[in-house]
């Protein structure tokens, strides 16, 4: 059977480095750093997950505010909100709950935050900045699925990597934030042609897709590592994209769901409080 990739202790390693860093900052700035949400809407996740994030901040004494609107708040009175945010100095990273409700453009609200307070690393700036290979915020699932390799120490340089699955929060920074650490990368998407033949030939196929269970043993080469970004309940249950128990035998190191991805992105959230409250403080 393949190593199983404990998101627990991975995410409890880098929780312990945040706390010290805070508590470093509460000693040489006399500050708490600040994460405020924007919740929009009633969608149960999205409360789930906001909950969630509300939680991990006061376990590592992290000061958090969610500010909530109804579905039909206006996409006028919620940038007002992020203005006033972005001026706040007490606040140190901004991050809007996504998806935001029917009518609300998104980018133009996420474009709002400024730089150094995009926690989610979703602005136009912090994109190009990790297209060019440039240091700055990244998006926290793909930061956690690349630490989570770092910490099992498997190599990235001229690996073939399948990511399957090309959102603008999983996919695409995974696929530059791979390329950086010269993988070789194939980004594949529900036009992918064949799929099969693309994850067969890897040696890590990372799926982000939102299809429960979708990846099967046929799919993947022997001692292929692989990683499951997907949350798809059902029934009350959380199943990932990837088959585990099919699967587990066949690969290296694999990442169970629940208890894989999803704990190293809470995580990542909180490290990202840090990089943008030194990126405030740090003269
Ligand atoms: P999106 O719905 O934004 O994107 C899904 C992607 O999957 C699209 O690129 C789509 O292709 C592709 N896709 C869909 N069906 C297939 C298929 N049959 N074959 C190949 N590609 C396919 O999803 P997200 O990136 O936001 O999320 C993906 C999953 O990850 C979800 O289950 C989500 O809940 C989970 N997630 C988990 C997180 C965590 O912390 N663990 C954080 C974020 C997400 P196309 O572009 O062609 O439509």
């Amino acid at each position: 059977m393949g190593i199983i990739m404990e998101g627990k202790t991975v995410s409890s390693a880098l929780k312990e480095k945040v706390k010290k860093e805070v508590e470093e900052i509460k000693i040489k700035y006399g500050k708490t750093p600040k994460l405020t949400v924007i919740l929009c809407g009633d969608d149960p996740a999205s409360i789930i997950y906001v909950k969630n994030k509300e939680k991990a901040c006061a376990a590592l004494k992290i000061d958090s505010e969610v500010i909530r609107f109804d579905s039909n708040a206006s996409e006028e009175e919620i940038k007002k909100t992020i203005n006033v945010l972005a001026k706040d100095e007490k606040v140190n990273g901004i991050l809007v709950q996504l998806p935001l409700p029917k009518g609300i453009n998104e980018r133009n609200i996420i474009e709002l935050i400024p730089l150094e307070k995009d926690v989610d690393g979703l602005t136009s700036l912090n994109v190009s900045k990790l297209v060019r290979g440039e240091e700055g915020i990244v998006p926290c699932t793909p930061l956690g699925i690349i630490d989570m390799l770092d910490y099992y120490a498997i190599p990235l340089e001229g690996k073939r990597v399948s990511v399957v699955g090309r959102s603008m929060l999983v996919g695409k920074p995974l696929f530059n934030l791979l390329t950086n650490r010269n993988a070789t990368v194939t980004l594949c998407h529900s036009k992918t042609k064949d799929l099969k033949e693309e994850t067969r030939l890897s040696d890590i196929v990372i799926m982000a897709i939102g299809k429960p269970l979708f990846l099967k043993e046929d799919m993947i080469k022997d001692g292929a590592i692989v990683i499951d970004v997907g949350i798809n309940r059902i029934d009350g249950q959380i199943y990932g994209d990837a088959d585990f128990e099919n699967l587990k035998n066949k690969a290296s190191y694999i990442t169970p769901v629940p208890g894989g991805c999803g704990l190293m992105t809470v995580a990542e959230l909180l490290n990202n409080t840090i990089k943008c409250f030194y990126l405030q403080n740090r003269k």
